[in-house]
């Protein structure tokens, strides 16, 4: 999608600044900034906002010679407000748009090349119609003929779909995942009595020392429910609590990591810059405990800095976190 991002209120004008978002595109750039070869599978419309789509994942060392160019509808966008130092309203206009149309075709394009060692799909994408929907599956089926492996971020958006209609996708893909990705509130999404386990999560509110243990009591039933599924691992976006991840082969048990603390001006775009660097790490062959260590940088980087993917960092960057304040590269 375009993205066009204010600085106030919306409906007081103003004006805007342009750029690209989208949770797979912010993915796939925060991969290619860490040096990896990526290549987007998607749609935009025949249109110039679709040109400027394109034209940024290339910029960004982005693979796009797969994307599909619809002429019968137009390039998705979306408008960020940011309302107050920590809410930004998100508003979409994306029905019925190119992306919304996507087709399994257009995914099979994007195998033809080179089947990828990772396939990342997220949430999103089924949730914009049965069409989008088949291209997902189809991706799924693919990636499992070819041996790629598999990563889902759940990335839930009850704007477009309700959680129901979200299981009942998300426990049919689930057994095909190898990395799943999720906020511990959408894991029930993807376990086979869904809503109703998540509805339990949202229970009677309770506070204190028994009521978090009892949460992470659930939390980790669920993270075994999913291995037990056929997940490889499950991975558990925290925000500024940081990560956990889950796995049969942790002698220790789940593992977690903090986050890296920052000083954060604008949220949106964590979890995508968190997961281009668990899957980077994954590339590089790093064990749980590295991935989870880049993840937390890269997600660190994208709230630190505004926009999705624009503060997403090269690999020699890497390392400016831990710098004191009032540092100067030189
Ligand atoms: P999402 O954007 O998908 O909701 P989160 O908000 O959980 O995802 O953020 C993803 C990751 O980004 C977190 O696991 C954490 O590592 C990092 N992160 C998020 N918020 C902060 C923060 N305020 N400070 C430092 N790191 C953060």
């Amino acid at each position: 999608m375009v993205a066009l991002r204010g600085s106030g209120p919306l409906k007081l004008g103003g004006t805007m600044q342009v750029s690209v978002a989208g949770a797979e595109s912010n993915v796939a750039i925060g991969l290619a900034r860490l040096g990896h070869a990526v290549r987007w599978a998607g749609a935009v419309g025949d249109d110039e906002a679709g040109a400027l789509v394109l034209r940024t994942l290339r910029a960004e060392g982005v693979e796009v010679s797969g994307a599909a160019l619809d002429p019968g509808a137009p390039t998705g966008l979306l408008l960020f407000e940011p309302r107050l130092p920590e809410v930004t309203r998100v508003h979409y206009y994306r029905a019925g748009s190119a992306g919304s149309r996507l087709t399994a075709d257009a995914v099979e394009d994007a195998f033809a090349a080179a089947p990828p060692r990772v396939l990342h799909l997220t949430g999103i994408t089924p949730a914009l119609s049965a069409t989008a929907r088949s291209a997902a599956a189809r991706a799924l089926r693919l990636a499992r003929g070819h041996g790629s492996l598999v990563c889902l971020d759940v990335n839930f958006r009850a704007r477009l779909w309700t959680a129901e209609e979200a299981t009942a996708v998300l426990r049919e893909w689930v057994p095909s995942v190898d990395v799943l990705i999720a906020s511990d509130d959408e894991l029930p999404l993807c376990l086979p009595d869904g809503p109703a386990a998540r509805d339990g999560a949202t229970g009677p509110p309770t506070t204190g020392p028994a009521a978090a243990g009892a949460a992470a009591a659930e939390l980790d039933a669920r993270a075994e429910a999913l291995l037990d599924l056929g997940v490889g691992e499950v991975v558990v976006k925290r925000g500024a609590a940081g990560a956990t991840v889950f796995g049969r082969d942790l002698p220790d048990g789940p593992l977690h990591r903090p986050a890296t603390p920052v000083r954060a001006v604008d949220a949106v775009g964590a979890g995508d810059a968190f997961v281009a660097g668990y899957l980077s790490a994954l590339l590089d062959g790093e064990g749980p405990a590295g991935r989870l260590e880049r993840a937390v940088t890269t997600g660190a980087f994208a709230v630190a800095s505004h926009g999705d993917w624009e503060g997403a960092p090269t690999r020699a960057e890497l390392g400016m976190l831990g710098a004191p304040p009032g540092t100067v590269v030189r």
